[in-house]
């Protein structure tokens, strides 16, 4: 019990007793240290004080009962191995105070160095460096600067225009001009400064340098830039940092010392090699500073070439040991090389992929290993045009990146304009405040879509990314005035013809050209690039860790597809079947009047002549994709938005009326449109006459749509492909309104499949809460459930999909109410939940129930994640989608059931 709590307490390690995998409790910088030490690398000695003693000290404003004396042994055993102490006026032991956290969070925490000086031990420091007194008086100065402005909040600017003093008095602009007098003359003045701030002396005593420091690296945790990178790059808030306190080495000696980082590979391509950087005679905050130029790292070999074979081949023990990319950072003191740091080093999407093909060539890690390694997002972001941005670009504007990519083109405000120059060869963006169904053709045409406003779910939004095309939405600094032709920005004017780029990734617009450059992944997954037979590191690694993925992955991926070209695209891409087709694009453009006569007809015989002429364009849409998609299952969705989505905007048409009318024209027709609008609007009709109830409500409407779908099935079959359709029903939330349609439906594909040999399943969505809390009723009715997260989500927090990203999310990430839309990424314990829940009780009620999901989230790595742990059967996203979602399925499978493959 005893011992026990003695492990407890125990909140300082000594770098011999930590290793790699103790992050959580020595930070990565200590784990690292330690693991170094360990493996018999040169790391300047000392110790780590745990992440436990900060929260400790966080929670109560005071240190834990126990770390003073734990410091005070680790202090002197470290005297005890230096063979120096802490201070010591004749010949002292400095040590630097190093904050480091699990995660590493770049320059956001503080470190003092040279801890241990003052007024007297800066003599036995002078001593130790051969006489160097101008050396010993600079890090003097340097601790009461850092110290100052770290541990006690004295300006930093303070010092700063001291020391420009003593430049300018001495006559110099450069710091390595003034000599130990002017430095001792400087010591002075920062100590004035000192008190003159805090009202006390500089602390002579070097363990009270040493507690305050580290009280300091304690309390950086919560220092304002802190909070906020952790915010940006979601680490939890909990964590605390551990402190480091290291030996001092110094690479400010003279010409046999230096600085530098290292990497064991090009962490830009991936490619081996030795690549880094170096400053003689400097510090590591003299780099960081940019006071002079680094020269590249192949150069120690010249200047030094005992320390640099020393150090490739510490570089390749690390790779080694570590079966990763590092990155390094050392120092050479007099000739003696320190390993000062090393990590795993962060590296671009192409590197992550280049490295990880790498490691399994070189026998260091499996293929399981490598999928590990990797990630969707990475390879969405390999499979998006680039800008070629090698001079700077300044953006006139930021939106929403609501569709990756890059894309540079005139400008256009209307899908007919698009049309018109894409046919002429031109590349055009399509900018409009918003986009609808109706800027189809448009945004078809163009190389990318700009929006003043809207979300990442806004119509523009998930159309092109369906589509795989550039867009921008809600960059609401845009001005955009259609009838004009032209929008406004931060001053300019651009009208139509004028030049603009877009960046779907970080949702920055550009005026003018910026170059764009293909994606070879894209080219490779598209058939036209063959991994044996090219030379390209990163084609031949996604291609092998993809097949990998394939192999392991339990979850089939579909696609969302309502075009035979989007299908055959996404077949290419490698989805197994559709799990969306949305009919209801299938009602637009020159479709429209045909729509128009159903929703105006007064009498039966109308609408069933609208019908029936509307049959066979469908049909003729199904039969296209049934043929791209032979042998694979393909779900169409039955009709779902509101009807007065395809007729004209209220406003416009009343308009128009009253203009007629004044103009003494016949308006009879308008005015029947108008009146019918009218009679349709709605106030929230997300929520009203849609999906299934649009099918209950207008006679014929879904038959003719199952009709089409069945005669497809059958004339593509006879024809002698496999068609294997799947009616799906939208926004069902009563299992009797399924049992309605299916009634209905079946009796129709009884009587058109006939000994076809066709079978079509009929299922629904399920994306009404209603639905998912009563799943084993429905399931009763259903051979499959589609989960619709979208509108799950949007119902579920009653979020309206289409106004709140851009209206207020901005403030609900800010707060962490979600690190995450969760529109893009599952929100696990509501809606996932939801999921849950209906997936268990539909599959209690009818085991064979097929489970899949066409939401956004189908493509969303996490959440593809959460779907394998819920145990769906697939995932359906847009066709550009489909290869990162098979990524993530292996990745998946792999992280979460190791051995399980399909
Ligand atoms: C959904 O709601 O998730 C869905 C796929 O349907 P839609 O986006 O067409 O409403
Ligand atoms: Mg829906």
């Amino acid at each position: 019990m005893a011992a026990q709590e003695t492990v407890d307490n125990k909140y300082v390690y000594d770098f011999a007793e930590g290793n790699k995998e103790l992050k959580d409790l020595l930070g990565g910088k200590g784990a690292n240290l330690a693991e170094m030490t360990n493996l018999g690398l040169p790391v300047p000695p000392g110790f780590t004080i745990t992440t436990e003693a900060c929260k400790a000290y966080l929670a109560t404003g005071a240190e834990p009962e126990g770390l003073a004396e734990q410091i005070a042994t680790h202090l002197a055993a470290l005297e005890q191995e230096m063979g120096r102490r802490l201070g010591d006026p004749d010949d002292p032991l400095l040590v630097s105070v190093r904050s480091g956290a699990k995660f590493s969070m770049p320059g956001m925490m503080e470190t003092v160095l040279n801890v241990g000086l003052n007024d007297r031990s800066v003599v036995g420091l002078s001593a130790q460096a051969g006489g160097n007194d101008r050396f010993a008086w600079d890090s003097y100065r340097r601790l009461i600067q850092m110290f100052g402005k770290t541990v006690c909040e004295v300006p930093g600017e303070e010092f700063e225009h001291a020391l420009d003093e003593a430049k300018r008095a001495k006559g110099t602009q450069n710091d390595l001009d003034l000599d130990a007098d002017d430095l001792r003359g400087l010591v002075d003045a920062y100590k004035n400064i000192f008190a003159k701030h805090t009202g006390r002396e500089f602390p002579q005593e070097p363990r009270e340098q040493l507690d305050l420091a580290i009280r300091a690296v304690f309390e950086s945790w919560n220092a304002e830039r802190a909070v906020l990178y952790r915010r940006q790059e979601r680490i939890p808030a909990d964590l605390g940092t551990a402190v480091n306190v290291v030996t001092m080495v110094f690479g400010n000696l003279g010409a046999d010392s230096g600085t530098g980082v290292a990497f064991t590979r090009d962490p830009g391509s991936g490619a081996q090699g030795i690549y880094g950087d170096y400053l003689a005679n400097a510090q590591g905050e003299d780099v960081v500073a940019g006071i002079r130029n680094t020269v590249p790292l192949q150069e120690l070999e010249r200047l030094d070439k005992k320390s640099y074979d020393e150090l490739l081949d510490f570089m390749a023990r690390l790779e080694e040991h570590y079966k990763d990319l590092c990155d390094i950072e050392f120092t050479i003191e007099r000739g003696k090389l320190w390993m000062l740091q090393t990590r795993v080093g962060k590296r671009t999407a192409a590197a992550a992929f280049v490295i990880a093909g790498q490691l399994v060539d070189e026998g260091l890690i499996d293929l399981d290993e490598a999928l590990h390694r990797v990630n969707g997002a990475q390879l969405a972001q390999l499979m998006f045009p680039r800008f070629r941005l090698d001079h700077e670009f300044e953006p006139v504007a930021r939106g929403i990146g609501a569709s990756p990519g890059a894309a540079s083109g005139k400008v256009v405000f209307t899908s007919a304009r698009a049309v018109e120059l894409a046919a002429e060869g031109e590349a055009v963006i399509l900018v409009r405040r918003e986009t609808n169904p109706d800027d189809l053709n448009g945004m078809i045409a163009a190389q990318g879509i700009l929006t003043s406003r809207g979300g990442k779910t806004s119509h523009a939004a998930v159309v092109a990314r369906g589509m795989g095309k550039t867009c921008v939405s809600g960059a609401d600094e845009i001005d955009v005035n259609v009838p004009a032709k032209r929008f406004t920005v931060a001053g300019h004017t651009v009208t139509e013809g004028d030049v603009v780029s877009i960046d779907g990734t970080t949702g920055k617009v550009y005026l003018g050209e910026v170059p764009v450059m293909p994606s070879e992944v894209v080219q490779y997954f598209e058939g036209s690039l063959d991994p044996e037979h090219i030379d390209n590191a990163l084609v031949r690694a996604v291609h092998r860790i993809m097949t990998h993925a394939d192999g392991k992955r339990r979850l089939a991926v579909r696609t969302n597809a309502d075009t035979g070209a989007d299908a055959a695209r996404a077949r290419r891409f490698g989805a197994e079947g559709i799990g969306l087709c949305r009919t209801e694009h299938m009602f637009l453009g020159d479709r429209r009047e045909l729509v128009e006569k159903l929703i105006l007809a007064r009498t039966d015989d109308d609408r069933d002549a609208a019908l029936a002429a509307l049959l066979p364009l469908q049909r003729a849409d199904f039969e296209e994709i049934f043929r791209e998609m032979d042998g694979l299952p393909v779900t169409v969705r039955l009709i779902d938005p509101p009807l007065h989505e395809f007729l004209p905007p209220l406003e416009q048409l009343a308009v128009n009326v009253a203009v007629a009318q004044e103009r003494g024209e016949d308006v009879a027709k308008e005015e029947a449109l108008l009146a019918a609008v009218r009679r349709m609007h709605e106030e929230n009709p997300m929520l009203g006459l849609r999906g299934v109830r649009l099918g209950l409500v207008i006679p014929g409407l879904f038959a003719m749509q199952v009709r089409a779908i069945a005669e497809a099935a059958v004339t593509v079959t006879r024809a002698g492909a496999v068609a294997r359709p799947e009616i799906m029903v939208p926004l069902v939330g009563a299992v009797q309104e399924l049992e309605t349609v299916r009634a209905e439906a079946e009796k129709i594909i009884a009587e058109v499949v006939g000994d076809s040999g066709v079978e079509v399943l009929i299922g629904t969505m399920i994306e009404v809460p209603r639905a998912a809390l009563t799943a084993g009723q429905i399931a009763e009715a259903a051979q499959f459930f589609s989960f619709g997260t979208n509108d799950l989500t949007q119902m579920a927090w009653g979020f309206s999909r289409d106004d709140v990203e851009g209206a207020f999310f901005w403030r609900y990430l800010e707060l962490g109410i979600f690190g995450i839309s969760p529109f893009e990424s599952i929100d696990r314990d509501g809606v996932g939940r939801l999921v849950r829940i209906a997936a268990q009780e539909g599959r209690a009620a009818r085991p064979e129930l097929k489970l899949g999901v066409c939401g956004e989230h189908g493509g969303d790595p996490d959440s593809v994640h959460f779907f394998h742990e819920v145990g769906l059967d697939y995932v359906s996203c847009s066709p550009f989608r489909v290869p990162v979602a098979r990524l993530e399925a292996g990745r998946a499978a792999v992280e979460t059931d190791g051995s399980d493959s399909r």
